[in-house]
């Protein structure tokens, strides 16, 4: 149907213009305010397009996510623009343009394979700040499918580098030569494994080839930056397919690399807990309820919590409370080196997890207590993940349940009331000794344990 263009090619000229008729963008897909920002930009003479992820998922009938556009207005062109604009990065400097709560982000065309591109000694790029055309702007993008622009002015869809191709074709290829591309910037071999998962493409054999070599360079890219990856391969809908695309081209062990030992293994439990834990996630997306990485932490790494937990009890006869806390010190330390995880986040993770053996030996006060815990509904989810995952806690799962629901409930409810009472009985002079901090809110937590170690 439309003409082909060279594959993998590093400069290209006459591009494919597919006019409305021969694709199904429509105006409706996209967002008011990204047009607004189109129109106005074209009016003061600059030229602008949409691009990236919102043409390839209007034209593959997806609701589009966000909306980037292009433009040869300078950042401080498009500043003087728009009155609701903010420039960002320093890397990249760019507009946001702000809408209430919807952001819709203005780069300006930039070019790559530029002698002035700074890279470092492994070739990756450090500053990428070179104007360019709109070509130069195509073929430094990642993958085919990602390099297509969208011209409001005449509804056509303009493809320098065989895109449309690629996506009738449903192919995830890395524009110029994969090697090179992948050493620039490490990520691409992490957004390759997204992209086919979210979209169920293929990844192209040469793009696909250098894959397990990149993934080794990632060991260089911030920890926050991974961070933000495995944010958008596990918290995008389709964490099950990612999973499976991160194996099958063996980059998981880049980001989880404990939890990929296991599943290499095929330890049951482990296996089941990540599977069940991620298809939960995805069904949580696909119904708009709230996620957190938090728990997809907790869940993914409680395996090697347990497995130092245990150890540490037995073997160094540590009792349970320390033990659990070096446990989570250990586990994190060593996970947070890889892919960081902000503190509000951890110290949910640590919650989770310390609540675990809480749960275990409920029954009575403890147990009531262990409800207090701003945490106790993670915890709970999580105790019950374990038991479907195959763990022995089917009961203690079953009893957790009953007593937020049934009479047990009732009788939860009546403790724990007696409980306050008594607290408040007791003045309010302990409360505050537990509540001063002493060396982080972590140890608060640990004392307030500490004052009632006996199993009721
Ligand atoms: P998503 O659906 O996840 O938002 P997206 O394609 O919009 O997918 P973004 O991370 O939002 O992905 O990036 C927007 C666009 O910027 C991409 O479509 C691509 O053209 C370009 N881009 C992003 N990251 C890179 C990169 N590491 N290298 C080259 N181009 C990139
Ligand atoms: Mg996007």
């Amino acid at each position: 149907m439309l003409k082909r263009k060279p594959r993998n090619a590093a400069a290209l000229t006459e591009p494919v213009i597919v006019p409305r008729d021969r694709h199904n963008v429509s105006r409706k897909q996209l967002s008011p305010n990204a047009l607004k920002v189109l129109y106005r930009l074209r009016d003061q003479g600059y030229d602008a397009y949409l691009v990236g992820g919102c043409i390839r998922d209007a034209l593959l009938g997806l609701k589009p996510k966000d909306f980037d556009v292009a433009t040869s207005a300078s950042p401080d062109d498009v500043r003087d623009a728009f009155r609701n604009c903010r420039l960002v990065g320093r890397r990249f400097r760019l507009a946001h343009i702000l809408f209430g709560r919807e952001v819709i982000e203005v780069a300006t065309f930039r070019a790559n394979h530029n002698p002035d591109t700074a890279v470092d000694d492994a070739g990756r790029i450090l500053r990428d700040n070179v104007f360019g055309t709109i070509e130069d702007d195509a073929i430094r993008r990642d993958f085919t499918v990602n390099a297509l622009y969208y011209d409001v002015s005449n509804f056509t869809v303009i493809d320098y580098v065989g895109g449309m191709d690629d996506l009738e074709s449903r192919q995830i290829r890395l524009l110029g030569d994969p090697t090179l591309r992948y050493r620039e910037d490490p990520v691409r071999a992490l957004r390759a494994a997204r992209f086919a998962a979210k979209l169920d493409f293929e990844i192209e054999p040469e793009t696909a080839a250098p894959l397990a070599e990149a993934g080794a360079l990632l060991a260089d890219i911030p920890p926050a930056r991974l961070f933000e990856e495995v944010l958008k391969l596990f918290q995008g809908g389709y964490a099950v397919a990612s999973l499976a695309k991160l194996r099958e081209y063996d980059l998981l062990k880049f980001l989880f690399p404990t939890v990929d030992a296991r599943l290499r293994a095929n330890e049951a439990i482990p296996t089941a807990l990540c599977n069940r834990a991620l298809a939960n996630t995805d069904v949580r997306v696909l119904e708009e309820k709230p996620i957190t990485p938090a728990f997809l932490y907790a869940a993914l790494l409680w395996p090697d919590v347990q497995e130092h937990y245990e150890a540490l009890l037995a073997d160094d006869d540590m009792p349970p409370i320390p033990a659990m806390h070096a446990a989570t010190d250990r586990v994190l330390d060593a996970q947070l080196r890889i892919t960081a995880l902000p503190k509000r986040f951890s110290a949910v993770v640590r919650e989770i997890w310390t609540l675990q053996p809480r749960l275990e030996r409920y029954k009575g006060r403890r147990a009531t207590k262990a409800m207090e815990s701003p945490r106790f509904r993670a915890g709970y989810d999580l105790l019950c993940l374990r038991a479907e995952a195959g763990e022995p806690l089917g009961e203690l799962a079953k009893w957790w349940t009953d007593i937020q629901t049934g009479e047990e409930a009732d009788r939860a409810r009546a403790v724990r009331e007696e409980t306050a009472a008594r607290q408040r009985a007791e003045g309010r002079r302990n409360t505050r000794r537990g509540g001063r901090r002493r060396s982080g809110g972590g140890n608060r937590k640990r004392n307030g344990d500490r004052s009632n170690p006996k199993p009721d």
